[in-house]
């Protein structure tokens, strides 16, 4: 039974061994640390929100696709339209947030867009919309 004796020190070291090993400890400045985490954070979410919503929400409605279904379902659907797969290269908000974080983090006021759309929808409102 000695040996279990000299277990319990041992694993007492863990926890301390384990807090040495912190994820992201390199590029740490203070000065820029909360934009740093909040792009990140953002970046995270948009890359959950691409995987789970791949298509361009626009170039669906534009065939009539409904983008509320499987990939695979809206895959065979442009196939069918003789379309490319829309993929989308970014999440904008459906309602400006305009710094609002509420908004902002509210995934239902959330669609994928490609690109061209993205920037059309930034003219549109540039211009008044
Ligand atoms: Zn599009």
């Amino acid at each position: 039974m000695s040996r279990l004796q000299t277990l319990k020190p041992r694993l007492g070291t863990t926890p301390s061994r384990l807090s040495i090993i912190q994820p992201g400890s390199w590029r740490t400045d203070k000065q820029s640390s909360t934009a740093r985490g909040y792009s990140y954070k953002w970046q995270q979410a948009r890359a959950g929100y691409l995987a789970l919503h791949p298509f361009c929400a626009y170039c669906l409605r534009e065939v009539g696709i409904c983008y509320d279904q499987e990939a695979v379902a809206i895959g065979l659907q442009c196939t069918k339209a003789g379309i490319g797969l829309p993929y989308a290269q970014l999440v904008d908000h459906v309602i400006p947030h305009r710094g609002d974080m509420k908004l902002f983090w509210d995934s239902t006021n959330w669609q994928s867009l490609c690109s061209t759309h993205h920037s059309r929808d930034k003219q549109r409102e540039e211009a008044g919309g």
